[in-house]
C-alpha cells in the first residue's frame, strides 16, 4: 500500500468506560457491564500488530481498578496520560478540588508504577475553555509539559472558537493567542481548516460517520501542514451490551458504524507513520527549556 507523505501523527485513546459519555443517562451502572479492559485490550493488540506507540489518556479511577492494564500499556511502550479521576468536567472544579484531583491520579499511578512521569493532560470533555484558563496554572505547577483540552472550534457541547489549530502555548490571559513565554503546550486534536471553515476529524465520530476516502483526504491535507492528534475510546472498539437510551442525535453520534472502527483504524495504521503526542512535541522542539 502507498504511503501518504512522510510526516507523524499521533493516536490517542482516552481510557474510560461506557458509562463515563456526558452523555449517559443511566444512573445504575454494573460492574459487568465495564468495556474498558476488553476495549483497551482491542487497542493494545492493534497497535502491537502494527508495531505503534500511542498516548493513553487514562483516569484515575481505571488506573486504580485495573493496574494491570496500565502496567502492559506502560511496558509496550505507550506514554501514560490524565484524563481526571472520574470524567467530572473542569468546568465543575475550582483551582482546589482541580488541584486535589491531579495529586489523586498522581497518588494513584504511583501505587502502581512506583514514580513514573505523566506529563499530559486531557480534560473531559475538552472542558478547558476561556471560562476557566486558571486551569493551565494548575497543570503547571502540577508538572505538567502540555494540554490537549482546548477544542478550537464550537461544537455542541464544548469549544474555544478562534484558537489555533495547530501547536501551540495558549496564552493565559486569552485562550486563543500564541504567548512564547507560556510553561504549557498546547496539542489540540485534529481540526481540518480548508478557506477558512473548520472541519473536525480528530475523534471516533468523524472516523465512524465520514466515508474513509474523505476521512483521509482530511488527514492527508493536514500532515501537508503538520501533524495532528486524533482520539477514540474503548467502548468504540468493543461495544457495551447495552446501549444507553439517548435521543436520536445524541444515539447516532454515539453508535453510527461502530462495526467499521477495526477495519478504518487497520488502514489508517497502514498508512500513517504514528507515534506518542510526547514523541511529536519533543522532536518539534516544543519540550525544551
Ligand atoms: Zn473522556
Amino acid at each position: 500500500m502507498k504511503r501518504a507523505p512522510s510526516h507523524r501523527a499521533a493516536f490517542s485513546f482516552d481510557i474510560e468506560d461506557w458509562h463515563h459519555s456526558e452523555l449517559n443517562p443511566v444512573g445504575d451502572v454494573r460492574p459487568e457491564e465495564s468495556i474498558v479492559v476488553r476495549g483497551t485490550e482491542a487497542i493494545l493488540e492493534l497497535l502491537a500488530k502494527h508495531g505503534w506507540r500511542s498516548t493513553f489518556f487514562v483516569l484515575g479511577d481505571v488506573v486504580r481498578e485495573h493496574p494491570d492494564l496500565i502496567r502492559r500499556m506502560v511496558r509496550e511502550g505507550h506514554e501514560l496520560a490524565c484524563h481526571g479521576m472520574s470524567h467530572r468536567p473542569v468546568w465543575r472544579a475550582t483551582p482546589e478540588s482541580f488541584r486535589a484531583e491531579l495529586r489523586e491520579f498522581r497518588a494513584a499511578v504511583t501505587s502502581v508504577l512506583g514514580d513514573f512521569p505523566v506529563i499530559g493532560f486531557r480534560a473531559p470533555t475538552f472542558s478547558i475553555d476561556r471560562s476557566n484558563a486558571w486551569a493551565l496554572d494548575v497543570l503547571v505547577a502540577e508538572g505538567y509539559r502540555y494540554d490537549s483540552s482546548i477544542f478550537p472550534m464550537k461544537v455542541k457541547m464544548y469549544g474555544t472558537p478562534g484558537a489555533p489549530v495547530g501547536i501551540y502555548r495558549p496564552s493565559r490571559a486569552d485562550l486563543r493567542r500564541h504567548d512564547a513565554d507560556a510553561a504549557l503546550v498546547e496539542f489540540p486534536v485534529a481540526i481540518a481548516e480548508l478557506q477558512r471553515v473548520r472541519f473536525p476529524v480528530g475523534g471516533g465520530f468523524y472516523l465512524r460517520a465520514l466515508p474513509l476516502f474523505v476521512f483521509r483526504a482530511g488527514l492527508d491535507f493536514i500532515l501537508r501542514h503538520r501533524p495532528f492528534v486524533l482520539y477514540l475510546h474503548p467502548r468504540e472498539l468493543a461495544p457495551e451490551k447495552r446501549r444507553m437510551p439517548l435521543d436520536p442525535v445524541n444515539g447516532f453520534i454515539t453508535y453510527v458504524n461502530l462495526h467499521t472502527v477495526i477495519a478504518k483504524l487497520e488502514h489508517l495504521f497502514e498508512r500513517y507513520e504514528w507515534t506518542t503526542m510526547r514523541d511529536i512535541l519533543a522532536s518539534e522542539g516544543w519540550l525544551e527549556g
